[in-house]
């Protein structure tokens, strides 16, 4: 089964395997140390068969549901958290996180440049009318990167004026092409922040999940959420999102989550337990195997001569590989190649369109199991300078390989000199 890649593309592979080695080493050493922690929290809160039973209406008492929040609560070394499936997107989550813990009146600064788009809206930034934050009287102001992309821990610390309340830490670039914060870097910001203000800090975990060996909340900050179409669904969560952090934080999203007085106490979970809990499981091994495939593809695309960021050799610290390709064409033919290595709809072939909210045809490749799910290999780039193409994912690292390999096959199909 050679899936038509031609053999000198093979060696290539083989070549960059190597190149990626000490990475790999690293990877699995993290997943280890990962897998011990969630293993360690299942033993813990002792999770058994009757905590994967569903229930209905209101869901009183649900105690698979009241567990799962301390088995991820201790992944995360937080105090408490919500996992629910009932969150319809990561951006629904730290939508909730936000409005649960701001007041009119109050500063929000996001201390990383201007959040992911989607999370715009939510604050005000873009859009009118629809209830924002700013809407409810929530100012919200934002510091700049520094020129090499990364956090300025000097304008942040100028910014921390007595009335901030709550300082916003953005942890993977998004679609960005600034470098993505490392735990130590969410470390350094905490520490610049306690020492001046007594402002709450929130950080925009999605994509960060199980990436290293700590996690935002033993760097400092109070709250963390993300996304179960991400790392932390492991690719078995069929939707949802998290929240964890303080319990007295926790406890205000709560009632942001639901109403005030009720909180936590309802929530039906319709059969969707078992899933949470075998994703979150899955999570720390899932996440190595995404992150072999952004190493792999990085290494195998430096050797075909572009460049790629964060590059085969640098630390990492969300599973997003993004590779500078130079022109549309071979951008249509990587999601192409991509989509067609897919166990999902791989007879599909992308087209480029105009997708909302983009100044720009976007091409993508998604055959995954679930909806949007980005912790399946996908791949996506919007048609315009620098012509990057942004992928991430790979529940196993053996077909996301196979999927990588025909993506650089359909380039070199047009541009058989790469190589
Ligand atoms: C994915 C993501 C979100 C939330 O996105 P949804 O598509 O609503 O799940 C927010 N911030 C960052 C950095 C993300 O990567």
């Amino acid at each position: 089964m050679n899936f038509g890649i031609s053999p000198k593309l093979e060696a290539l592979g083989e070549k960059a395997l190597e190149n990626a080695s000490k990475r790999f080493a690293e990877i699995e050493s993290t997943t280890e140390q990962n897998q011990r922690r969630v293993l360690s929290a299942f033993i813990k809160n002792k999770v058994s068969e009757s905590h994967f039973t569903e229930s209905t209406g209101y869901g009183y008492g649900d105690r698979g549901r009241e567990n799962l929040d301390r088995v991820l609560a201790d992944s995360f070394s937080a105090q408490d958290a919500l996992i629910r499936h009932s969150f319809a997107s990561g951006t629904h989550t730290l939508g909730v996180a936000l409005f649960g813990l701001l007041r009119p009146g109050d500063v929000m600064l996001s201390v990383m440049g201007k959040p992911y788009d989607t999370i715009q809206p939510v604050i005000g930034i873009t859009g009118g009318g629809m209830g924002s934050l700013k809407d409810f009287g929530v100012e919200y102001r934002q510091v700049e990167l520094d020129r090499n992309g990364r956090a300025d821990l000097e304008a942040i610390e100028n910014a921390l004026t007595p009335d901030v309340k709550l300082v916003y830490i953005q942890r993977s670039r998004g679609y960005s092409l600034r470098p993505s914060l490392l735990v130590e870097d969410i470390e350094k910001i905490c520490r610049t922040v306690k020492k001046k203000s007594g402002a709450l800090i929130m950080v925009d975990n999605c994509y960060g999940e199980f990436v290293e060996k700590s996690e935002p909340i033993e760097a400092g900050a109070d709250l963390i959420a993300g996304s179960l179409i991400k790392n932390p669904g492991g690719g078995i969560a069929k939707c949802g999102g998290y929240i964890a952090g303080s319990a007295e934080l926790v406890g205000l999203c709560a009632y942001r989550m639901t109403v005030p007085g009720v909180g936590r106490e309802v929530g039906a979970t319709l059969g969707q337990n078992r899933e949470l809990y075998m994703g979150l499981f899955n999570a720390p091994h899932v996440v190595g195997e995404a992150l072999k495939t952004a190493v792999f593809a990085s290494a195998l695309f430096e050797l075909l001569g572009f460049e790629s960021s964060p590059s085969s050799t640098q630390k990492r610290g969300d599973i997003i590989q993004s590779i500078m390709l130079g022109n549309e064409s071979r951008l249509t033919a990587f999601c192409r190649g991509v989509q067609s290595g897919s166990p999902v709809d791989s007879f599909v072939v992308p087209e480029a369109w105009d997708m909302p909210g983009y100044d720009s045809k976007v091409i993508m490749s998604a055959g995954a199991f679930t909806g949007g799910s980005s912790i399946e290999l996908s791949a996506d780039a919007p048609l315009r300078e620098p012509y990057a193409v942004w992928l991430q994912g790979g529940l196993n690292f053996h077909s996301a390989k196979l999927g990588i390999l025909l993506a650089a096959q359909k380039i070199l199909d047009e541009e058989p000199d790469l190589l």
